[in-house]
């Protein structure tokens, strides 16, 4: 009897998953590719790898609960090919990814494919709109900026919502199945978040109900707010697949209060689709001017900024909850972000990797968009003053009681919130008072905003 394998990558997940849905009724091998290279490669990151492997311990959970299972391959895609070939396979069913390297491989995978005449058959899924390529200006060109794409991307019809297939065909006796890593295989204490969220559908099924009936109504005035924990935190799940993009969005109500939520989900369409469209953005300035020009290199400025010690007590909260949770909020990403690239003046690919190593939902697309957006060298272009933001009125601004600063700096937990922008204006004795040396319990300023801001401006209106 010839069978079908439904490769599982980024798409760990049963409900909406168009690649199993076809496949359910004939002769089904769940597989995935345990590729040592991604487990282990420059850009691997502990806290992902241990997401994975949570993710794919449900997955396989859900295979069994409808007859199947999970069939774990070690090795690359010629050991996909290799098995195919030994258990008479005919198709290879996989869920269509839009980064360069995912593109390159499956290129790769479906000329093995040919050789040896399996049918290498890709599905939508990853995204909210199927044919997000197609979404052009009047004149066929793509998008450059976000607005007008998502005004195009907000009409593209959509696909129906899948179900989870009720009944898969048993896996073989004949066929091993394979056991996961451990953890202790892929991912190093050191860069382990101890508050990471947990991997896997049934946990992102839960929380995409818990955000949809208590939290996305206020999400257009929270969505920005520190101190509250008002986003969906749906982004690692996404990024694994352990939830469809399409069905959270097919869940989204007209009221002009999901509006908001609705279009940050098209800000992960858009990433993607540029990366599809610029694949070199992954190693270069989208905008030529910017390409090739010298940053400011300096170590100890880096690691001050990496290790949560720069003085501004807004960056260095947000550098906290990223080592201790994996996760950062978004309006906090920004902050660091223009601190990095516009305060200190180092290259946005620092903070890329930096942020590749820690998030959980660490994502090539997005990680990539929103540094380039943030350092001024992207797409979707603005006046850099725009995105160089001062972090004291940022921390005013969006975290006005100063929760979001005194949970992750404890230090400053009895320090009054007007001083939280800029702790070294507090005379000694205010200091004594509130149990906060500036300069030994915390660090004086790395630099002077005022000033790096006039350097900043200088710098990109000379390139
Ligand atoms: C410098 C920088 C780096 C980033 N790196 C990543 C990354 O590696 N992976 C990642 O998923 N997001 C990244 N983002 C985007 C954004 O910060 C996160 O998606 C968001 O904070 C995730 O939290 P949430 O799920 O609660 O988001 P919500 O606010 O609940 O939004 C819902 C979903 O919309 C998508 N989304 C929201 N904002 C954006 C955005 N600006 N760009 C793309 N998609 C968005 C995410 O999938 C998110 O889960 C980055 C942003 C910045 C400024």
């Amino acid at each position: 009897m010839t069978k079908t394998i439904v490769w599982f990558r980024n798409d760990l997940r049963i409900h909406d998953h168009p690649a199993l849905h076809a496949a359910a009724g004939k002769d089904v091998l769940p597989v995935f590719l345990l590729d040592q290279t991604l487990l282990t490669s420059g850009r691997h990151s502990a806290n992902r790898n241990r997401f994975l492997i949570e993710s794919l311990k449900d997955l396989r959970e859900s295979l069994k609960s409808i007859g199947s299972n999970l069939i774990i391959l070690d090795g690359d895609v010629q050991t996909l090919i290799d098995f195919s070939k030994k258990h008479d396979v005919t198709k290879i069913h996989y869920s269509i990814d839009y980064t360069p390297y995912a593109r390159k491989r499956d290129a790769a995978v479906k000329q093995l494919c040919d050789d040896a005449s399996i049918d290498f058959v890709g599905y939508p899924g990853r995204l909210a709109v199927d044919s997000v390529k197609d979404i052009v200006t009047k004149s066929s060109q793509a998008y450059k900026v976000f607005t007008p794409f998502y005004r195009n991307w907000s009409e593209v019809s959509r696909r129906d919502v899948l179900p989870a297939p009720k009944q898969l065909s048993a896996v073989p006796q004949s066929v091993a199945i394979g056991s996961l890593p451990t953890l202790k295989d892929v991912a190093d204490d050191l860069h382990l978040s101890p508050d990471a969220a947990a991997g896997g559908e049934s946990t992102a099924r839960r929380r995409m109900k818990d955000f949809l009936d208590n939290d996305v109504t206020s999400y257009i005035n929270n969505q920005n707010d520190l101190g509250v924990d008002g986003t969906s935190r749906l982004s690692s799940y996404l990024h694994f697949g352990c939830l469809s993009v399409r069905e959270l969005e097919a869940q989204l109500t007209d009221a002009d209060n999901q509006a908001a939520f609705r279009r940050q989900l098209a800000w992960r369409d858009f990433y993607h689709y540029v990366l599809l469209h610029y694949p070199d953005n992954t190693k270069q300035e989208f905008q030529e001017r910017y390409r090739g020009r010298a940053w400011t290199e300096n170590e100890d400025l880096l690691k001050a900024w990496q290790d949560a010690k720069t003085g501004y007590p807004i960056v260095d909260a947000a550098m906290t909850q990223l080592h201790k949770e994996g996760w950062m909020h978004n309006r906090a990403r920004l902050i660091v972000g223009s601190f990095l690239t516009k305060d200190l003046g180092i290259d946005w690919r620092s903070g890329e990797d930096h942020f590749l190593r820690w998030l959980t939902d660490g994502d090539m697309a997005n990680n990539n968009g929103n540094w380039q957006w943030i350092a001024s060298v992207g797409v979707d272009p603005a006046p850099v003053f725009r995105r160089l933001y001062n972090p004291s009125s940022q921390q005013e601004k969006y975290d006005p009681d100063g929760n979001y600063v005194r949970r992750y700096l404890p230090v400053f937990k009895d320090v009054p919130t007007k001083y939280l922008g800029k702790p070294w204006e507090m005379t000694d004795d205010q200091q004594a008072e509130y149990g906060v040396q500036i300069g030994k319990d915390y660090p004086q300023p790395v630099v002077d905003h005022t000033q790096a801001r006039q350097r900043a401006l200088e710098w990109y209106r000379a390139n």
